[in-house]
């Protein structure tokens, strides 16, 4: 479980001690630096480095970071509002000593997430990871709920000789075929092996439909710890890969063309050990919670695309037919809608049943994107909202006087769109505070505005190796 109380300055009670106890057995291991990783409202992973003899100073004190990385774009341009993307100021880098993790695919380093407080010793409003725990404690609170959450990981492979900033697919297997495996069966093997050194339970791992395309998919946890993982395991797929002469991309359209990288989301809510979304009166086993959870969902994912499709790539990715989930439905097990419902295997319902949320890639941050998530499922379950029909097949083959009845509509086609769905989402804005949600559309902007003029090509190519 993640620890929801906020750093203090000086350390939690025993952080200190801990971290002191921790560098020693660290530096035993043959660690000398300890990554601290946070990301930016663009989705790129920012890091700050030590040498792990200053784990304690740390954990007690911070490290030092500036704010400006609120509205960093993708490609290191910065957007600026009135309170925001100014040289001035600094942070302070907070380790989580529970989620620190020897990295074994790259041997001497260690890796933490952190939380960014201020100088003054108060959470940073910008803080994604601090967003999520808010919501998190506020749902505990107020509802008495905790949730379970797990976010699928596909990924591109493409061969570190290729020509600068082109993807050559280093598997030319059929999608999900045998002749992948067997392509990069020592890289694949590498990585379940670093998997597994560092404590992620890989639930699988297989080739996907595109080319050179991969997908793994772990455990649940809570939703911190979910987000925790996304990152810790996106660092060592591409760590593993170096070391097998491979590159790595999470974008989600590595290609203008074809099916692109998703982050499918796993969320279930649960109260005192009891999964909401199984053994209820509702459709397919949901209790009425559940079914007005996935209802908060279905009712704010226009708005929700600006968080969990950021990119401009991102677009390119969200087309129909091909299992992106672009329209606002729902249905049992179904891969077109944005919302598949999953009951789980009978005997294991109990365990197994969740939502899954198709339209969220891997340039989101998950941060963010799971935060709010929970906040439009919350805002659904808090008001009784009710979920309409379910959707079977591909929703694009609606005529379209029945998609507009049942209420079947496109998700956002363009960053610019989801945008202005995402300043009408009074919810969202409300939810994550004035300087998310001014980072986000200042940065969403931000990144429209890089592209302008650019063809699909191109944005793919431009994105292609940032994520
Ligand atoms: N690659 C698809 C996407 O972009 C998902 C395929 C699958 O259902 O796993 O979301
Ligand atoms: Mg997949």
């Amino acid at each position: 479980m993640t620890t929801l109380a906020d750093p203090v300055p000086g350390g939690r009670p025993g952080d200190v001690e801990r971290a002191t106890a921790l560098a020693g057995e660290l530096s035993g291991r043959g660690v000398h630096g300890i990554v601290l990783a946070y990301v930016d409202t663009a989705g790129v992973t920012r890091i700050k480095t030590v040498p792990t003899g200053r784990l304690a100073s740390g954990a007690a004190w911070g490290v030092g970071m500036s704010p400006v990385f609120d509205t960093f774009l993708a490609g290191d341009g910065i957007a600026t509002t009135d309170r925001l993307g100014s040289p001035d100021g600094d942070l302070r880098l907070f380790p989580d000593l529970d989620r620190l993790t020897v990295l074994a695919g790259q041997p001497g380093w260690a890796w933490v997430p952190v939380d960014r407080i201020t100088q003054e010793g108060e959470p940073h409003p910008g803080c994604g990871r601090t967003f999520l725990r808010r919501i998190t404690a506020e749902a505990a609170r107020a509802h008495g709920l905790s949730f379970r959450a797990a976010i699928e990981i596909e990924w591109s492979v493409g061969l570190e000789a290729a020509p600068a900033g082109e993807y050559v697919p280093a598997a030319t297997g059929p999608a999900y075929g045998a002749i992948r495996q067997v392509e990069l069966g020592d890289y694949l093997a590498d990585l379940l092996a670093a998997c597994h050194a560092q404590g992620v339970d890989v639930d699988q791992l297989h080739p996907e439909y595109a080319a050179g395309q991969f997908e793994i998919s772990v455990g649940a946890l809570d939703p911190v710890a979910a987000a925790d993982r996304s990152l810790l395991v996106r660092h060592t797929i591409r760590a593993v890969a170096r070391r097998h002469g491979l590159r790595v991309s999470f974008s989600p359209a590595v290609l203008a063309e074809g099916v692109g990288n998703g982050g499918h989301v796993h969320l279930s809510a649960w109260r005192d050990g009891v999964n909401l979304h199984a053994g209820g009166a509702g459709r397919y086993g949901m209790t009425a919670e559940a079914e007005s959870f996935t209802a908060g969902l279905l009712a704010h994912l226009p708005g929700l695309t600006a968080v969990t499709a950021p990119s401009p790539a991102s677009y390119l990715r969200l087309k129909p037919s091909q299992w992106a989930g672009v329209f606002t439905a729902w249905g049992l097990e179904t891969r077109e809608c944005a919302l598949r419902v999953i009951t789980g295997m009978a005997g294991r319902n109990a365990r197994d049943a969740n939502v899954e949320i198709k339209p969220v890639d891997l340039a989101a941050n998950p941060y963010l994107a799971l935060g709010c998530l929970l906040a439009a499922g919350l805002d659904g379950l808090g008001s009784g909202a009710v979920l309409p029909g379910e959707v079977t097949g591909d929703p694009a083959l609606l005529p379209a006087s029945e998609a507009a009845e049942r209420g079947v509509r496109r998700l956002p086609v363009s960053l610019p769109e989801a945008v202005e769905r995402f300043r009408a989402n009074r919810v969202l804005r409300e939810a994550l505070g004035p300087v998310l949600a001014e980072a986000v559309t200042a940065v969403r902007e931000g990144e429209a505005a890089a592209v302008e003029g650019l063809d699909d090509a191109q944005v793919a190519a431009a994105y292609r190796w940032r994520y």
